[in-house]
């Protein structure tokens, strides 16, 4: 795994739970989302009604299931969590709702990989707070209604494009979460050192925050890549040589990309001339799903002006030659 995608041992998360921010003020950046969200909240607490469902899209990392832990602290209601692939049968998801508490929040995590049949029991569960049991087979079977507690669905999904109309139809606030400025990063670096108590000077955050790929997530894991490897040199106070040293060793160039954010611009320039290649065989090429692909290396490509979408595929811009030591191919840039 990668350090954009990797973190899943134990220790790793735990981790990664302790530094969530616990409540809207706390959590750094993504105005629009916060103000907007503030005022969904404000609204049904006010009118004593459980909140409007909620959809979080962007790429991970960018603090959707902190969002969705932060809603249900705001509205003061318990918070269940699933996944999409979690829930491969309606019954799976009846099971769920059957479960839940008035008010309570349920966030469903990769939401555009539900199965069919769940997808459609959720559509009714949003609406109306009910379902329909289907109990007995074939010919035999029957529907069995089955009211639910007024509850808020909380969904994240790294594209809302994945998602069939009808769902996003049924949420009553979409946000869209951005990449996060440098600026930005470096707040949720000071907030990281300040909890696990580590010493870093202002060179250090903004050099680790420059390699962060606008993502929160990967700036507190680098973090801890830092202070590895500062325990090991005995450092004690991490400056941007020791910060800048530790990340050449872990793969994360200075603008912040990873092993498979350089396959793809290298796989594209090496393979396919530069472009334009459709996506999915440029996937293929660096071994990936189209889907990671797409949602993960992609959105970060194209904000850093090195990937370029046209309707005949995906073309390497300019600096993205320049970046992998490549020269600029005459005549294709103007
Ligand atoms: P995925 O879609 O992969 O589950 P996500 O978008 O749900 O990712 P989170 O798990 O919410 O991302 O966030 C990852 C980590 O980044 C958390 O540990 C959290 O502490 C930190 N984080 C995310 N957003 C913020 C923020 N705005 N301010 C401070 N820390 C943040």
């Amino acid at each position: 795994p990668s350090i954009v995608t990797g973190g899943e041992e134990p220790e790793e998360r735990a981790i990664e739970a302790a530094l969530r921010p616990k409540n809207l003020h706390d959590f750094v950046g993504q105005h629009r989302v916060r103000k907007q969200l503030s005022l969904v909240l404000e609204a049904s607490r006010m009118r004593g009604r459980s909140a409007d469902h909620v959809l979080l899209s962007g790429p991970p990392g960018l603090g959707k299931t902190t969002l969705s832990m932060i809603i249900a602290a705001e509205m003061n209601v318990p918070l269940r969590i699933s996944s999409g692939p979690a829930i491969q049968h309606a019954g799976d998801l009846a099971a769920i709702l059957s479960s839940l508490s008035e008010g309570e929040v349920l966030f469903l995590d990769e939401i555009h990989r539900m199965s069919r049949p769940a997808e459609e029991m959720l559509y009714m569960a949003m609406e109306d707070f009910r379902v329909d049991i289907v109990v007995g087979k074939g010919a035999g079977a029957t529907a069995i209604p089955l009211e639910l507690p007024p509850f808020t669905l909380v969904g994240a999904t790294t594209r809302a494009g994945l998602l069939p109309g009808p769902l996003r139809d049924r949420f009553g606030f979409t946000g869209h979460l951005e990449f996060y400025s440098v600026e930005e990063l470096e707040l949720v670096l000071r907030r990281s050192a300040g909890l696990l108590d580590l010493k870093v000077n202002s060179a250090g955050f903004s050099e680790i925050a420059g390699r962060s790929r606008g993502t929160p997530r990967i700036a507190n894991r680098l973090l801890r890549r830092v202070r590895d490897w500062a325990l090991v040199h005995g450092i004690e106070q991490i400056d941007a040589r020791a910060a800048s040293a530790a990340l050449d060793m872990y793969e994360v160039d200075k603008r912040g990309l990873d092993r498979l954010d350089r396959a793809v611009l290298e796989a594209l320039i090496t393979k396919f001339g530069g472009g334009p290649v459709g996506l999915s065989t440029l996937a293929i090429a660096v071994g990936e799903e189209t889907e990671t692909v797409e949602t993960v290396a992609e959105p970060y490509l194209v904000r850093e002006g090195l990937l370029g979408r046209t309707p005949r595929g995906r073309i390497a811009l300019a600096p993205a030659w320049t970046h992998l030591g490549f020269a600029v191919p005459a005549g294709v840039f103007g």
